[in-house]
């Protein structure tokens, strides 16, 4: 049996060292002690077992937590990679307004409660020019506080060809019947009328409800209801008219070079009573649902007692207000990170990509397709480029990259791997070269 190694010598190994800082020594130590009585108890006690053993559990703890990640796909609100990356401005708010304490719920001249949600209303409200909003969890719960305030036992009226599911199990059907409304369904899965939602209007009718095709087009024989007529419609009839717009663009994105997308205010000035959208998709902040509309009906919804449980938290509400200042400024393309993605040229990308080329041997520049995704454009394509890996296998490349740190997540087209210089920050070019520089070929 071999001699099992002292523990501090264990610790001091490099290899395992490099995990002290992520996850603290108590961490490390634990796992050593489990490691150790392991080796005594199977009597393999070499140093380099011992030391390989702790840093696949360590790896292990330390993929269990969140962690961050470069995103070299070349989707730009990645779902799966957390949508939106938050202005300086923002993390800067969290920081201030979460280390200590802050006048969340609290009026500072009257020296007693306040609103949590006044202060964000009024710079949504500057910034969308809506008469009055509200913010809460995210876009789902959005729609699902406005169906229980105003559509409980009563009936919703939606076209067949917007029955859809957002992702993540979200359907409206589904969402509309759990809040205990009827769904009655118009149209065809390609054509709809305003006659049509005229002839559904009922005195049971609570809503009209319409929602983005975020995540999939109808093309074709088409037609739609225009949404300004469907607002004369609910007006004629009393019954509030709501678009859920999901990706909540607050600026026209063809000013930045991307497809243009219905806008916040477009739907407002079409009439629409209330807007639901979210506020980490192309709004560029933290994840938040946002109701922005006629006062009327926001009174409504904060009378709501189900609002209690929806309410957002105030590192959500500090890193929104620290983006929508951002809005104020009006320096979007040099402060907000999804607009920097949107609008960097392609002489900006070729100019990053020379770095790479110099560095990666047989590494090629390649053209390649970005989107905004996040449901928003889905299929709208951002002209960008890619370093393409030299050819081996893709798969194994992709999955040495995500074993990265930081991991990098890569797209795999033809069986290349390619790295999107859309989605990857100019900061962390460097990382990712040197990743791919120490590559076996
Ligand atoms: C993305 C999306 C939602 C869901 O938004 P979350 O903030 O993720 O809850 C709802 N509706 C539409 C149309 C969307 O695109």
């Amino acid at each position: 049996m071999e001699r099992i190694p002292a523990m501090h010598k264990v610790l001091a190994d490099k290899r395992v060292a490099a995990y002290e800082a992520r996850l603290g020594r108590d961490v490390v130590k634990r796992a050593a002690d489990e490691v150790f009585g392991r080796a005594r108890a199977s009597g393999d006690g070499a140093f380099d077992t011992i030391v390989v053993e702790l840093t696949m559990r360590l790896e292990r703890l330390q993929r269990d937590m969140l962690l961050r990640v470069i995103n070299a796909t070349g989707i730009i609100l990645h779902t799966n990679l957390g949508r939106a990356p938050l202005a300086g401005e923002a993390l800067a708010a969290v920081a201030e307004l979460s280390r200590g304490y802050s006048n969340l719920e609290y009026d500072l001249e009257a020296g007693q409660r306040g609103s949590r949600y006044a202060r964000v209303a009024g710079i949504l409200n500057e910034v969308t020019g809506a008469e009055d909003s509200l913010v809460v969890n995210n876009c789902a719960a959005a729609v699902l506080l406005i169906l229980d305030t105003f559509a409980k036992g009563r009936e919703v009226i939606v076209a067949r060809s917007q029955l859809v599911e957002i992702g993540g199990g979200f359907r409206i059907p589904e969402v509309l019947e759990r809040s205990g409304a009827t769904l009655v369904e118009v149209g065809t899965t390609n054509r709809v009328y305003l006659e049509d939602f005229e002839r559904a209007l009922s005195p049971r009718t609570a809503l009209l409800l319409t929602t983005h095709p975020s995540n999939y087009r109808i093309d074709g024989f088409t037609h739609d209801a225009a949404a300004s007529e469907l607002a004369q419609l609910g007006q004629r009839a009393g019954v509030p008219v709501i678009e859920d717009l999901g990706s909540g663009a607050l600026v026209d994105l063809a000013r930045y070079g991307a497809p243009h997308e219905r806008t916040v205010q477009e739907a407002l000035s079409d009439g629409i009573g209330l807007v639901t959208f979210s506020g980490d998709k192309l709004l560029g902040g933290p994840q938040a649902g946002i109701v922005a509309g006629r006062s009327h009906l926001v009174a409504r919804l904060r009378g709501n007692p189900m609002l209690r449980a929806l309410r957002v938290d105030k590192m959500t509400l500090a890193a929104l207000g620290g983006t929508l200042q951002i809005y104020r400024s009006g320096a979007l393309a040099e402060r907000l990170p999804i607009f920097r993605m949107i609008g960097a040229t392609l002489g900006e990308l070729r100019a990053r990509a020379q770095n790479y080329l110099d560095a990666i041997p047989q590494a090629q520049l390649v053209e390649s397709d970005a989107f905004v995704g996040g449901g928003a454009l889905a299929r709208e394509r951002i002209a960008s480029l890619a370093v393409a890996l030299p050819e081996q296998d893709a798969e194994t490349v992709a999955a040495r990259l995500r074993k990265n740190v930081p991991p990098i997540v890569a797209r795999i087209a033809e069986r290349r791997v390619l790295l999107d210089l859309r989605t990857i920050a100019p900061e962390e070019d460097d990382l990712v070269i040197d990743a791919c520089r120490n590559f076996p070929t």
